[in-house]
């Protein structure tokens, strides 16, 4: 491995010595044993897999076109070695890792290559394509939608190009609000050079700790902060990106940072949401803000769901603009309770006998109840101006603020969350996430549908499953709803993941759905591609890849 790039755990999410643990949360095990069955107390953990037993075919690459590269970049910069091939085979979704402990690899990449300038990404790219090579551009290892592993025909060789080295803040144009940073920086790095000039991306999804600016942009990433700081696809203006030169001709992609602009079809829109397929971001421009003087997240309860959406919907249209809108369904809601840790504070006084009375006087249903976080950022007088906003729609809605709480433990838990799944597949058991944008008039019963559906599935295959949602962000015409879902394995542990992942899929489809807000379409989701932008939309996405890319040298059948 190379020294300066670090990596997540090859079996899981994260870095080593850091995980979910329970035994700190009292109504956690009661919880998973209602939801699934599973009886933490009796069913101990089997230890991840020794990473001896993992086997990987040999290398494809010749002596010759490693050391052609390690010319490039340095010797210690281009590797062959087993755990650096497995490291960049898969990325994290359930399919990934169920597949990668069980040591199921068909085709891990042959080498991994880690350039540390734009120059040296344009003659790896040169080197690779002229010897007919895959090349695979790694950020941070972190998507959920079969983005990066090497198709198993691939005959080939296939490179991973990590981009771990590219990861300098460039320059910030103070006056515009602009910063140009490389691209392979993770998350707390991106923000830790930023924060240092009192500036933020404000760009902050779950994998914040282990994802990379390129990869936001190349899956079309979206962030818990996006109602007020926009998705990825809003942020960045500019882009570099390195495409095969020929004849001479540099193979520099430049898209210059300008606000707006009507030249169309946009380029620029072609790289956001490209995975890889049309060439390696190398760096981009970026729309960055003052750290703000007030950052806020409140807690309310809703009587239940339908009554927290309408709320969601009137906070959309309103004047309000907070950066966080996210309310959890019922279930979602008892299980934010049960992952709480030691009671006091909020929790005691939401477990406790107050909350629950206060809410029995109102005539709820404690089962029904809905939690919801707005936060409020900006200026003093802006955020305390946002949240009169609110607090007004709230109520006519029926809900009530219950303070800072709740905001506090969700910005303790918001970057734990991603353990869980490796705690639930230590115990035989899946957890994963599927999301979707869609109308507001459709949100409601996309969400019935769905849950339905994926009841539907579990009773199909026979096991006790569980399924919950929240709202995780709004747009003026809808928005998105994010699902988590969980089951013990049977016999077949990916054959039983497709039928639930499939009945989810095709529900959000049905329902005027999106394939997914902000995950991407890799494999996992491209079956859903034709039903989500047509038939012709799959003919002129197709028609654009065969056009720029004719060897299919750029992670090729990656969306379509
Ligand atoms: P990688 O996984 O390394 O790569 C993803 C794709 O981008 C691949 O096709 C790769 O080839 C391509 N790519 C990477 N870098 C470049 C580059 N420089 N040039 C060209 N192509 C490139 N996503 C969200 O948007 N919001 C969330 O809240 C969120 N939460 C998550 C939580 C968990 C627990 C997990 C496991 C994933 C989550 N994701 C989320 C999904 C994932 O983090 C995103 O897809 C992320 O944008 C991927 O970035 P990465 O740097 O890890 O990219």
């Amino acid at each position: 491995m190379t020294d300066d790039v670090q990596h997540m755990k090859w079996w899981g999410w994260g870095v080593d010595g850091v995980g979910f643990h329970w035994q700190d949360k009292p109504g956690f095990a009661p919880f998973v044993e209602q939801a699934v069955g599973l009886d933490l107390h009796t069913a101990p953990p089997v230890d991840p897999p020794s990473f001896d037993d993992i086997t990987v075919a040999a290398s494809l690459a010749s002596p010759a076109f490693v050391s052609s590269l390690a010319s490039i970049v340095g010797a210690d910069h281009v590797t062959t070695d087993k755990l650096d091939r497995v490291v960049h085979t898969y990325g994290k979704s359930l399919r990934d890792l169920v597949r990668v402990r069980a040591n199921l690899i068909e085709r891990a990449p042959d080498l991994v290559v880690y350039p540390g300038d734009e120059d040296e990404v344009q003659r790896v790219v040169d080197a690779a394509v002229a010897a007919d090579v895959v090349i695979i551009p790694f950020g941070g290892g972190s998507n959920i939608a079969g983005s990066l592993e090497p198709r198993a025909d691939e005959t080939r060789v296939v490179l991973s190009l990590d981009m771990g080295r590219m990861r300098e803040l460039i320059d910030i144009d103070e006056e515009s609000g602009l910063a140009r940073i490389q691209a392979g920086a993770l998350g707390p790095d991106l923000e830790q050079q930023l924060g240092a000039r009192g500036w933020t991306l404000g760009h902050f999804p779950d994998s914040f700790t282990h994802s990379s600016l390129g990869g936001w942009i190349a899956t079309r990433s979206s962030g818990m902060q996006s109602d007020k700081y926009g998705d990825i696809a809003d942020i960045v203006r500019g882009l570099h990106v390195v495409r095969p030169s020929s004849a001479g001709v540099s193979g520099l992609l430049v898209i210059r940072p300008i606000p707006s602009s009507s030249t169309g079809p946009s380029v620029r829109e072609m790289i956001v949401g490209s995975e890889g397929r049309l060439g390696i971001i190398t760096e981009a421009t970026v729309v960055v803000h003052r750290i703000p003087a007030k950052r806020d997240v409140y807690g309310y309860f809703f009587p239940n769901w339908e009554a927290g959406i309408a709320a969601m919907e009137e906070i959309a249209e309103s004047d309000a603009t907070p950066s966080i809108t996210r309310i959890s369904d019922a279930r979602e809601t008892g299980f934010s309770l049960a992952t709480s840790k030691e009671r006091h504070g909020f929790d005691k006084f939401a477990a406790g006998t107050v909350l629950p009375t206060l809410m029995k006087s109102k005539g709820w249903k404690l089962d029904d109840i809905c939690l919801s976080f707005i936060g409020y950022e900006g200026g003093e007088a802006h955020a305390t101006r946002q949240k009169k906003l609110v607090d007004r729609i709230v109520k006519k809605h029926g809900g009530m603020g219950v303070g800072k709480g709740p905001g506090v433990l969700y910005d303790q838990k918001k970057f734990d969350t991603p353990y869980l799944r490796d705690f639930l597949l230590d115990r035989g058991a899946a957890g994963d996430v599927s999301e979707s944008a869609m109308p507001w008039s459709k949100v409601n019963q996309l969400h019935d549908n769905v849950v339905a559906a994926a009841e539907k599935a579990f009773d199909e295959i026979g096991i006790k499953g569980w399924i919950m949602s929240h709202m995780s962000h709004s747009y003026h015409s809808g928005a998105c709803l994010y699902f988590t879902f969980a089951f013990v394995f049977g016999k077949d542990p990916l054959g039983e993941y497709d039928v639930v992942k499939r009945a989810i899929q095709q529900a959000f489809i049905d329902n005027g759905g999106s394939l997914s807000h902000h995950h991407g379409v890799g494999l996992e989701h491209a079956p859903w591609l034709e039903q989500d932008i047509s038939s012709q939309g799959v003919a002129v996405m197709r028609g654009l890849f065969e056009a720029v890319d004719p060897g299919a040298n750029f992670n090729p059948r990656k969306i379509v």
